[in-house]
């Protein structure tokens, strides 16, 4: 058996910046990182080359787990904010939180991201401009990769750190167990390696298995919440003003209908909408690219409301994932309808598509929404619509398209201590797994933090 110092479960960005800062900072530890997915340059989703129009539910899923992982073949925007993306600021500080997000960036840039944008919303037009239509623009600054320097990025992280840690793809862990010196085995569907500490960085594809974990160490875990929603595609004239200023704008409205509280999320100008697969649910997303000869004519962005359950019912990922199950049985996949039919209260057919101004850059069944998404979380949105049309007239026009339906499910935050180590002595959990973060920057900067931890060990 292969004994480690330090196994990381999961080679998304908290695993990969945890294996980056390892192999900068001086320190002896023998680290093995092992990923149920494959290196970056073997995923592809089979959507992206045209062999199928819908998900087949490839396992692994090309575009949540690898090399990377669900950032792997993301949009590539690190925002550098505490205002969204986790609660990292809550465990390590506000300065300390933000000043790995900095160095995240700052390793980005050196290895190959240099050339993109820092675009930043705080004291612009936009923000005046939101305010007086009632919307409230969030302060964060946001460096732009886009899908293709995303990815030259991580090859050239993975040239940096390949000979100095052992890096595993295909590899699925099974079981984590605990010896009586407190060591740890870690048992994957291949080999079965000793280890002295964990860390768990198995992200949203590894939810249901990490909590698993948890409850066989008697690691608490609290539900978190569960966002709901659309993805809007419209031409991208129409937000191109916002875009062009600060690219990703993420802008809260609170309802008057309901008091509830909708805001965008995950701006992609001239990009594409995609569909992902979270443990056999389909639901949809978006990303962009940097080369301009990718880009297409559309911008795409999410509207989510936020749902949090109490009790008698708590699991508000299952409540998510009734819903996007909901719209996969009626679509197939991810349901679309035009706006306009959407609020005449009528399914978009093929038939009017077909005359429809916005071309759709995802294949999706053209449907209605009003069948899926609850009449609360339906309004909130159609609201937020015309709220956005104030500032970015268009938005709510006719042929303004709406994917059905965006998720965005959260880990339980998993109980760990103000050095993400949970209370099993060399168990740590990071990135979107452990329900901390739930975004690149976030992600990546706990997997530099845990490995500056550790690297003072050895
Ligand atoms: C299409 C898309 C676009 C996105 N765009 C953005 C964006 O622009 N900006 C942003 O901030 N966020 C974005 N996100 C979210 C972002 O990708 C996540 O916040 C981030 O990837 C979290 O990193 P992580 O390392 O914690 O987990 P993940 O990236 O989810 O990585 C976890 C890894 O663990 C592996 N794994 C899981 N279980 C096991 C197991 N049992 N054994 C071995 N390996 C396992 C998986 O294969 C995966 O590679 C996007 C997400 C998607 C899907």
């Amino acid at each position: 058996m292969e004994k480690y110092d330090i196994v990381v479960c999961g080679a998304g960005v908290g695993g990969v910046f945890m294996a980056y800062e390892l192999t900068k900072v001086q320190n002896n530890a023998r680290v093995l990182v092992i990923d149920a997915g494959g290196p970056i340059e073997k995923r592809v989703c089979p959507i992206s080359t045209g062999k199928t129009k819908q998900c087949i539910n490839c396992n692994p899923c090309s575009i949540m787990n690898g090399y990377g992982g669900a950032g792997g073949l993301s949009d590539g925007k690190y925002n550098l904010t505490t205002q969204f993306g986790g609660d990292l600021h809550q465990y390590l500080g506000e300065e300390k939180a933000m000043a790995l997000m900095y160095y995240v960036d700052e390793v980005l840039c050196g290895m190959g991201g240099g050339g993109a944008k820092l675009y930043s919303t705080a004291n612009s037009e936009l923000k005046t401009k939101c305010l007086q239509h009632d919307l409230h623009l969030l302060d964060a600054q946001v460096r732009h990769l886009g899908t293709d320097t995303n990815v030259k990025i991580l090859g050239n992280i993975y040239e940096y750190v390949k000979d100095r840690i052992d890096i595993h793809f295909y590899e699925r862990v099974a079981d984590i167990t605990q010896e009586g010196d407190g060591t740890f085995r870690v048992h994957t569907d291949k080999e079965t390696y000793g280890a002295e500490n964990v860390v768990l960085a198995t992200g949203r594809s590894g939810s249901e298995w990490m909590s698993e974990i948890c409850g066989k160490f008697g690691i608490p875990t609290k539900k978190n919440r569960v966002d709901i929603g659309v993805r809007v595609e419209l031409p991208a004239e129409v937000f191109k003003h916002i875009t062009d200023q600060v690219y990703e704008s993420k802008i809260v409205y609170q309802t008057e209908k309901y008091n509830d509280l909708v805001r965008t999320f995950c701006m992609n100008p001239y990009g594409e909408v995609v569909s992902e697969n979270t443990n056999g649910i389909v639901t949809v997303n978006g990303h962009s690219y940097s080369n301009p000869e990718l880009r297409t004519g559309n911008t795409n962005f999410a509207l989510l409301v936020s749902n949090h359950f109490t009790e008698p019912f708590e699991d508000s990922n299952e409540y998510g994932q009734a819903i996007a199950s909901l719209s996969n049985m009626l679509g197939g996949g991810v349901l679309m309808q035009r706006f306009g039919d959407l609020v005449k209260g009528r399914r978009s057919s093929a038939r009017r598509m077909e005359k429809c101004f916005t071309k759709p850059t995802l294949h999706a069944t053209a449907g209605d929404l009003s069948l899926v998404i609850p009449k609360r979380q339906l309004d909130d949105i159609i609201e937020m619509i015309y709220a956005l049309d104030t500032i970015a007239p268009g938005t709510a026009n006719e042929d303004t398209l709406l994917y059905g339906v965006e998720v965005k499910f959260y880990n339980s935050k998993v109980e760990v201590d103000s050095n993400l180590m949970t209370r099993v002595p060399g168990l740590y959990a990071i990135g979107d797994g452990s329900g901390v973060t739930h975004s690149l920057s976030q992600a990546s900067a706990s997997g530099i933090y845990v490995a500056r931890e550790l690297a003072e060990k050895y």
